[in-house]
């Protein structure tokens, strides 16, 4: 069984109504739509995924905007994805949004998503776009970290898209927006010690956390021992950066063998989830004919996991992270019924 823990859901009509407010052409009310369904489905079937986890665009979260924007889509495209969901046969789960501009609306949106079937809720790593907003360790967040803990609700962070300027050039926004967001939302975190304040928060980062993986040593070193005559670390935490890092969860969500690799190695299997955000921007074409989102392959091409690992990172990981009964999903449920 495969289960896919990061995919989006594109609902148009509250994207038509979400880039309306962000540009000015019409200021649509916020509704209830229908998403890319069948897109999904398709490929599923193809690449034999039994389920996806769907969250919103994360370019579409307007966390910069008004409240009144922020709550807007965060509750249509709740209602969106709640019905996408039900409509699946048992192929969607969703992730909920929450309106972040606002945090008091978020928790009650939070709780309102739980209520509509939600498996966790999305967290955005940056907030004002421009790398002005509170860092992950700020009391600004506390509410979202104690109302999620208290409902054992997984957070998934994911950036949304940045609008800093030296980002605007050759879609920097998604590729290095999203890679530098994750990167520094791990480092606020944990040298933050949020997990010592909050130690039930379940965190899934995606895209594999950024670049801590590939440099996690830099950051290791900073939490431990100085040798040049100093009494302590250079930033004293509860452990070190990597026994914190295995504390959260990442996906494989990265588009090459040995950038999984590397994270199923410096993070353990056990912290691993199967995610593509297919169909999306990994959807070009490989030397080998196949898409560089077919992560599947990746994950099969590791030769040193063994099978039990595999199949952890292709669905157990997930199912036991969000909660969800694999004999309720996809075709196991449909033949169940
Ligand atoms: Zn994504």
């Amino acid at each position: 069984m495969i289960i896919d823990a990061h995919t989006h859901y594109h609902a148009s009509g509250v994207l038509a109504s979400v880039f309306g407010h962000l540009y000015g052409h019409t200021y649509g009310e916020f509704k209830t739509a229908k998403g890319d369904d069948d897109a999904h489905f398709r490929l599923m079937e193809e690449r034999g995924y039994d389920m996806q986890i769907i969250s919103q665009p994360p370019f579409t979260q307007a966390h910069d905007q008004t409240p009144h924007i922020g709550i807007g889509q965060a509750k249509a495209f709740n209602d969106s994805m709640a019905k996408g969901v039900a409509d699946s046969n048992g192929r969607f789960r969703f992730v909920g949004s929450m309106p972040l501009q606002d945090i008091p609306a978020s928790v009650k949106e939070m709780e309102r998503a739980k209520s509509l079937g939600a498996v966790g809720s999305m967290l955005n790593v940056d907030i004002s776009r421009r790398g002005t907003g509170p860092m992950p360790d700020e009391e600004y967040w506390y509410p979202i970290y104690e109302a999620a803990s208290k409902h054992d609700i997984p957070l998934f962070v994911h950036p949304g898209s940045s609008a800093m300027p030296r980002h605007s050039k050759y879609s920097l926004a998604l590729h290095l927006g999203f890679l530098f967001g994750e990167t520094e939302f791990i480092a606020g975190f944990i040298y933050g010690k949020v997990f010592e304040k909050f130690p039930n928060l379940k965190i899934l980062v995606s895209h594999g956390g950024g670049a801590i993986p590939y440099q996690v040593g830099r950051f290791q070193a900073s939490t431990c021992p100085d040798l040049k005559g100093n009494k302590g670390p250079r930033i004293p935490i509860e452990g070190d950066f990597i026994s914190n890092l295995r504390k959260m969860y990442f996906d494989t969500c990265m588009y090459s063998q040995e950038g999984i690799e590397c994270l199923i190695k410096v993070v353990g299997p056990s912290q691993v989830l199967f995610g593509t955000e297919c169909p999306g921007m990994g959807m070009a074409k490989r030397p080998d004919g196949r898409s560089y989102d077919n992560v599947e392959d990746y994950v099969r091409g590791i030769d040193w996991l063994t099978e039990q690992q595999r199949q952890d990172i292709f669905c157990n990981n997930a199912a036991k992270f969000f909660k969800i009964d694999t004999a309720k999903v996809g075709k196991a449920a449909v033949a169940a019924q």
